[in-house]
């Protein structure tokens, strides 16, 4: 996961010594690369009205979804920079913390892309395909929910600015020590190691993809597997005093 903004959240020890730890006797650290990307950019709930497009003016999500999904795709498209564009029905100025500010206003989409720099055509091609299908309240490209289906028509339009490189993008990362259900680490040849065990984000555990994230995935996964981990770990030690597994 390639981040660009400085907004990691979490607690202030975890910095990944957990994982080099258990990397340090053999432990396998698997999809180093994903992380949650959030952008927290609702509410207030009219800006969901709104659409996404990149420094293309291309359309690339649902913005209906959840902010983990919606600021993952943001992180792959081409280029910093991210807008959401707003009719004046559906503009309500962005909470501070989100540094969402303004990138162009104008009474047109034409005037708004200009502003932008866009090649002509591009971003308001986008709007219109999406204004003539939200009349209609559909969206046959991403699917939004008619709920949130409004043809954005009513001057002055303004393109939100979400860039990569300064909004905030609250993150964490997914990847960790590669584990069996019981908790137990294992190294590349997927081999145990033998009294190794870890749960949370030490391990990769059931959230391994950015892009399939959803909340609740990670409490989920280390109350489950820590409680796994510590089970089998302590089972293992009643054994025998000396049994390492
Ligand atoms: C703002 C925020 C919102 C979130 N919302 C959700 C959500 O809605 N749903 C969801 O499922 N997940 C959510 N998560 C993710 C989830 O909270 C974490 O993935 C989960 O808490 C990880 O559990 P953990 O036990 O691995 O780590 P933690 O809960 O961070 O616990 C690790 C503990 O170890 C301590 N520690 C670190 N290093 C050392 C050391 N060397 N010695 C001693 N102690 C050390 C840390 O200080 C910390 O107390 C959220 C995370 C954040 C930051």
């Amino acid at each position: 996961m390639l981040m660009r903004s400085a907004d990691p959240i979490g607690n202030p020890g975890d910095d990944g010594t957990g994982i080099l730890l258990g990397q340090s006797v053999g432990g396998a650290a698997i999809h180093m690369d994903q992380g949650f990307v959030s952008l927290p950019f609702y509410a207030p709930e009219s800006l969901l009205k709104g659409i996404f497009v990149n420094e293309r003016g291309q359309r690339f999500i649902n913005e209906d979804g959840y902010h983990g999904r919606t600021g993952w795709h943001a992180l792959q498209q081409a280029g910093e920079r991210i807008f959401l564009l707003v009719d004046n029905a559906a503009y309500a100025p962005p909470p501070e913390f989100t540094r969402i500010g303004i990138a162009a206003a104008g009474e047109s989409w034409n005037e708004v892309e200009q502003e932008l720099g866009m090649p002509e055509g591009s971003l308001s091609a986008t709007v219109q395909s999406y204004n003539r299908y939200a009349a209609q309240g559909c969206d046959p490209a991403f699917h939004k929910a008619a709920k949130w289906l409004k043809p954005l028509d009513e001057p002055p339009f303004v393109a939100l600015d979400c860039r990569i490189d300064y909004a905030f993008y609250p993150h964490f990362t997914l990847g960790g020590l590669d584990t069996l259900p019981s908790g137990q680490v294992v190294n590349e040849m997927r081999e145990p190691v033998p009294g190794l065990f870890a749960a949370g984000r030490t391990a990769c555990g059931l959230p391994r993809w950015g892009a399939g994230y959803s909340s609740g995935l990670s409490l989920a996964d280390a109350t489950f597997f820590g409680r796994q981990a510590g089970r089998h770990a302590a089972a293992n030690a009643l054994k025998s005093p000396s049994n390492t597994d």
